[in-house]
């Protein structure tokens, strides 16, 4: 199939709900992808921060085609030995006391939600349902997750959306005026991804967590994009010097497979119990061993490697003309340039560079693998577009 039989084979049969850039991937080696037709390109995407250590990496297609050839699904019936590991390695490396496994960041967060409500009802009894969010914020697509999402321009068409939700600015002085003897937990993503690639100040995010703590407020970190390696630290909340109760990530957690983790850290530890919650695919032992595989390989090691692409990164980067701010935390980073980050990204993509935007900036997020070579032929497609 032509990539223009393609193209057209995709709009004709599939829900246009994706604005496709032109490329079609069919293979590649770490950050570094190829069309059918062979053009190359190099990734600073990673399938929006799935794919942690790029594609084609041997020792995670081993782990994957290992569990492929025991039992690709066995149900949540019964014990599968992948699931177990992982959340005992999940637990042990956060502090986390246990973990539901679901198929995606939408569905993490959905469980955080219900967890957080229950917690409270178990508690508190009825009507402390509350729950606060920031505006400028992302965390899904269902309609819980859409409900808790701070964005007017996503609150159209699909009224009535869930009640209980408020959107306060990212200070812990608007936190504290959107909660009320009705609000069980506040949820935050410390680096607002699809919002712009925007890190919360530190000094607010503690003033939130002193807050919550006061007053049985759940704080809940929506890690589906900042976490597993991402930010430089295994979860972003490390460097924010907090102590989350509940933690959702999902994206990068199984190089390249749909997974979603919700954590429970002490006070939620036995707030679901057996018939609360569930999932068919949830915790499917080829994703989790895919998972396992990733994992036990974001180690000190690699994450200061991550630091250190990051800070090379940001140094080159704040060099290019034509770019204003460069934001972000780790290998999430954003920019915001005199152009438009839709126009940067077609035209990286013409010279064989893949990025991506978040409103107004031009998000990178490249395989915490990347090597040094491709990082340097970013930058300079980076330059030549931007600074032109
Ligand atoms: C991507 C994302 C989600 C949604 O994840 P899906 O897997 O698309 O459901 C939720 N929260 C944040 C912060 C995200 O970046």
């Amino acid at each position: 199939m032509s990539f223009e039989e393609l193209r057209e084979k995709d709009q004709k049969y599939i829900a246009n709900t994706y604005n496709r850039f032109p490329a079609d991937i069919v293979r590649g080696e770490g950050a570094s992808l190829y069309s059918e037709s062979g053009k190359k390109y190099v990734d600073f995407g990673s399938g929006i921060a799935v794919n942690s250590f790029g594609v084609n990496d041997e020792e995670w297609k081993e782990a994957v085609i290992d569990q492929l050839d025991k039992v690709q699904h066995a149900s949540n019936l019964y014990y599968t030995r992948p699931q177990a590991e992982l959340a005992a390695m999940l637990c042990e490396r956060t502090g986390a006391k246990k973990v539901f496994f679901s198929n995606s960041g939408a569905e993490a967060n959905e469980c955080a939600i219900k967890a957080a409500r229950k917690y409270s009802y178990d508690k508190y009894g009825e009507g402390r349902y509350h729950i606060v969010t920031l505006k400028n914020s992302f965390h899904g697509r269902t309609m819980a997750t859409l409900s808790a999402t701070g964005q007017d321009a996503m609150h159209r068409y699909f009224m009535p959306f869930l009640e209980g939700f408020s959107y306060a600015e990212p200070t812990a002085a608007s936190v504290r005026a959107h909660c009320s003897k009705q609000t069980c937990a506040v949820l935050l993503e410390l680096v607002q991804g699809e919002g712009g690639v925007r890190p919360l100040d530190k000094e607010e995010v503690l003033a939130v967590e002193r807050f919550c703590k006061k007053n049985d407020i759940l704080l809940m970190i929506d890690e589906v994009q900042t976490g597993n390696g991402r930010t430089g630290t295994l979860y972003a909340y490390e460097q924010y010097g907090i102590h989350p109760d509940v933690v959702s990530t999902a994206k990068g957690l199984a190089g390249g497979l749909p997974l979603g983790a919700t954590m429970f850290f002490d006070k939620c530890e036995h707030t679901l119990g057996a018939g609360d919650h569930g999932s068919t695919f949830g915790g499917n032992p080829i994703a989790c061993a895919g998972a396992c595989s990733i994992l036990r390989r974001i180690d000190r090691d690699l994450l200061l490697e991550v630091q250190g692409k990051s800070a090379y990164l940001f140094t080159h980067l704040g060099r290019i003309k034509n770019v204003k701010e460069v934001a972000g935390l780790g290998l999430m980073i954003g920019l915001l340039t005199t152009k438009s980050s839709r126009e940067v990204a077609e035209k990286c993509l013409e010279r064989g560079l893949i990025v991506l935007t978040a409103k107004d900036r031009v998000r990178l997020l490249p395989p915490l693998t990347v090597r040094k070579d491709e990082l340097d032929f970013g930058l300079q497609i980076l330059n030549e577009v931007i600074s032109e």
